[in-house]
């Protein structure tokens, strides 16, 4: 699960890492208790936000009631914004990148740094210096810190190493990501954007814990350049739609298998998450309605529909119990469906191909 980034750095401010004054806006309404000029960011899963428009600085209180509306009116990276974060305004010196994931290759819980920050790490070119790469063996001890300070040409990074070594054990993360870490003009160090990704399977040791992009132990993410995306009620349809979409020639993106159905909050957080996924142009919904009822289906793909509002196309097969009031509900919201999974996903994979 991907943390929101004021839920991230909720998580490292209380473990004594230096994050931004910052409050959350949820309306353009929300009265600020931050002196001006303001930093206003959306909250999205996904990263690029400054390019996509996403970050707005405001100077003051005059500005600051428009672009909040506008931030919070239209969707930025195919997702739709739920929140903003305001922060004080940073005076930025350098941007640097720290990070702190598991090396696939080595298996090593693996320290990373670039001391170019602030762009996607993805986003680095072959001119560029590679990522530095340190393997840890436990907390980060004095030789770690020793070799980053030269590296960053930076003092004193021995406790900001071991805080950040503690969010990622103790909180069962993958990856615990500062980028930008800000040196700022005065030499203090600054966690500017933040993502961390906890790893679900970990969950249970963690009960309580509400974020907003939680998800049902029944979404698994395939491929993060998957182009169709799907769900389905019963793990074993939910496989065979995956299948299905491979052996049509696309890439699946997820599995989602939506057990009875109803549960709306949980089918509008697989859309969105299914939103954020870059690559993803088409949904296959697959539903054999046995105890699960056609009807509370369709209800609820439509109100998950509506509260998303920028998905891409979904293509629906619909039968079992109930299907003639879940299909005349569907048709009624002007959603199409089609008779059988083989249509679905040949029209999907077709619509992609068109795409591309
Ligand atoms: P991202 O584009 O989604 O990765 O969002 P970031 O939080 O990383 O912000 C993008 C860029 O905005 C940073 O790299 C900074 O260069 C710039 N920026 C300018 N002023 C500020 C500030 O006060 N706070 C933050 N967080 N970023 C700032
Ligand atoms: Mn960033």
């Amino acid at each position: 699960m991907k943390l929101l980034e004021y839920e991230a750095k909720e998580l490292l401010r209380a473990y004594g890492l230096p994050v931004p004054r910052g409050q959350q806006v949820e309306s353009a309404n929300t009265v600020l208790n931050l002196p001006f000029p303001v930093v206003l960011k959306v909250q999205i899963p996904k990263g690029g936000r400054g390019k996509a428009g996403g970050i707005k600085i405001v100077a003051n209180q005059a500005e600051y009631e428009p672009t909040a509306k506008e931030l919070l009116a239209k969707p930025i990276l195919g997702c739709d914004v739920r929140s903003l974060l305001a922060e004080e305004k940073l005076e930025i010196g350098r941007e640097l990148y720290l990070a702190i994931t598991i090396d696939r290759t080595t298996g090593l819980i693996t320290l990373l740094a670039h001391k170019r920050g602030g762009m996607e790490v993805e986003s680095l070119s072959n001119d560029d210096d590679p990522l530095l790469r340190i393997p840890l063996s436990g907390s980060p001890g004095g030789a770690v810190s020793k070799q980053l300070s030269r590296y960053f040409d930076l003092q004193k990074l021995q406790v900001m190493l071991s805080h950040l070594y503690e969010v990622f054990i103790k909180e069962d993360a993958l990856l615990v990501e500062i980028n930008p870490l800000v040196v700022l003009t005065d030499g203090g160090l600054m966690c500017a954007d933040a993502k961390i990704e906890l790893d679900d399977a970990a969950s249970f040791r963690h009960a309580g814990r509400e974020y907003e992009m939680a998800i049902s132990s029944q979404f698994i993410e395939l491929s993060a350049t998957g182009t169709v995306a799907s769900m389905a009620n019963g793990a074993g349809l939910a496989m065979a739609t995956v299948d299905a979409i491979k052996a049509a020639g696309a890439e699946p993106a997820n599995f989602y298998d939506v057990g009875g159905g109803t549960d709306v909050e949980g089918m509008v957080r697989a859309f969105q998450k299914i939103a954020a996924m870059p690559e993803v142009a088409a949904i296959v919904v697959n539903i054999f309605g046995g105890i699960t009822r056609c009807d509370e289906v369709a209800r609820a793909i439509i109100e998950a529909q509506k509260v998303c509002k920028y998905l891409p196309q979904l293509y629906i097969r619909l039968t079992g119990t109930n299907e003639t009031e879940g299909q005349r509900l569907l048709e009624a919201a002007g959603i199409t469906f089609y008779p059988t999974l083989a249509d679905c996903v040949q029209q999907a994979v077709a619509s992609i191909r068109k795409a591309s």
